[in-house]
């Protein structure tokens, strides 16, 4: 009985060791079958004639902006304590109660997100892939990432705004005001020193961010409010003022933000039968519409151009463009660098 009993363990655990050497072969498998990928992806992005970038939240994440964990922790421990907030983005659409507290949470949300640098290189590597190339860049991100990289600005089109700029909130005209200046203030009233070393270091652990540009001195009570001259407020009507940010039709396209729609579709006119590579990344399913199906179309309708996509996780396409397709599951903060 109890060498039945080994014999039986002894099986079991050869079937394990199969198992566990087929699984490595098929990892081994895709390993080899995405570096194909990448180098194909390499080889068109050298010889195209152009190349147009579709960009979407999943780049920055790879950049390292992201929106919960230490990072979170980091800036707004004292509104988790206070609101039990999983993350930034949703505590954003928090209703709070003043005015003044609201501006506490945002100030510190744009600056960490749209004045301080990506904590990796993704964009740095990106520029390096195309700077010689006449591209152009459409984005649904509003973090302002690719002007910070060395991005051309003329050739870039935040299609959903930048968190740099505030607009009236109702609104009552159709102007945008850069609001480095303010939200700096706002900071500064709320205890941080601009240009510090590192992050604060958080009471339970977490393992605090470091060289953030933000910091605490010892003995500053950080403060959730900030001084009611600060609220901004329109300059035309007095309402209050808000981010400039596609949420509704409240949106202001400003004078920037046609001339870039401009720009773009005078890159799509010259552009239109040579070879171009629409390179797609991190683009989620959210809003496809602006980036995701334009390019599949625009791949059908070229002969010539080539539909790549690198995202973590969502990389399918049409059959229509399969055989022009390079569609690559990873980060892409990893692909560039390969
Ligand atoms: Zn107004």
């Amino acid at each position: 009985m109890k060498r039945k009993e080994t014999e039986a363990g002894k099986m079991k655990g050869k079937e394990e060791k199969i198992r566990k050497v087929r699984a490595e072969d098929v990892n081994i498998e895709k390993i080899k079958e995405r570096n194909v990928k990448i180098k194909k992806l390499k080889a068109e992005i050298q010889c195209a004639d152009a190349v147009l970038i579709g960009a979407g939240a999943g780049l920055s994440t790879s950049a390292g902006f992201t929106y919960d964990g230490s990072r979170f922790k980091c800036y707004f421990l004292d509104f988790i304590e206070k609101y039990g907030f999983q993350d930034m983005y949703t505590a954003g659409f928090y209703p709070y109660e003043t005015p003044e507290e609201h501006w506490a949470y945002w100030s510190r949300y744009i600056f960490i997100n749209r004045y301080q640098n990506a904590p990796k290189n993704v964009y740095d590597d990106l520029f390096r892939l195309v700077q010689d190339k006449d591209y152009f860049v459409l984005t649904t991100n509003v973090d302002h990432c690719f002007q910070k990289s060395g991005f051309d600005k003329s050739r870039l089109f935040y299609t959903q705004g930048d968190y740099g700029l505030f607009q009236c909130s109702k609104p009552c005209h159709q102007n945008t005001y850069d609001n480095e200046a303010i939200i700096r203030e706002m900071i500064e009233a709320q205890g941080y020193v601009i240009g510090g070393g590192d992050a604060p270091s958080l009471p339970d652990g977490t393992p605090s961010l470091p060289k953030y540009g933000l910091s605490l001195p010892e003995g500053n009570p950080l403060k959730m409010t900030i001084p009611s001259g600060l609220v901004p407020r329109c300059p035309v009507c007095g309402a209050p003022m808000t981010m400039n940010l596609r949420a509704d039709n409240a949106f202001v396209e400003d004078r920037g933000w046609h001339m870039a729609a401009d720009r773009y579709q005078d890159f799509l006119r010259r552009q239109k039968r040579k070879k171009i590579l629409y390179l797609e990344l991190g683009v989620g399913g959210n809003t496809p519409g602006i980036i995701k199906y334009p390019f599949w179309q625009m791949t059908a309708g070229n002969p010539k151009a080539v539909y790549a996509c690198i995202n973590n996780g969502e990389t399918a396409c049409p059959r229509e463009i399969r055989d022009r397709a390079i569609c690559i599951n990873g980060d892409i903060g990893e692909v560039l660098k390969n």
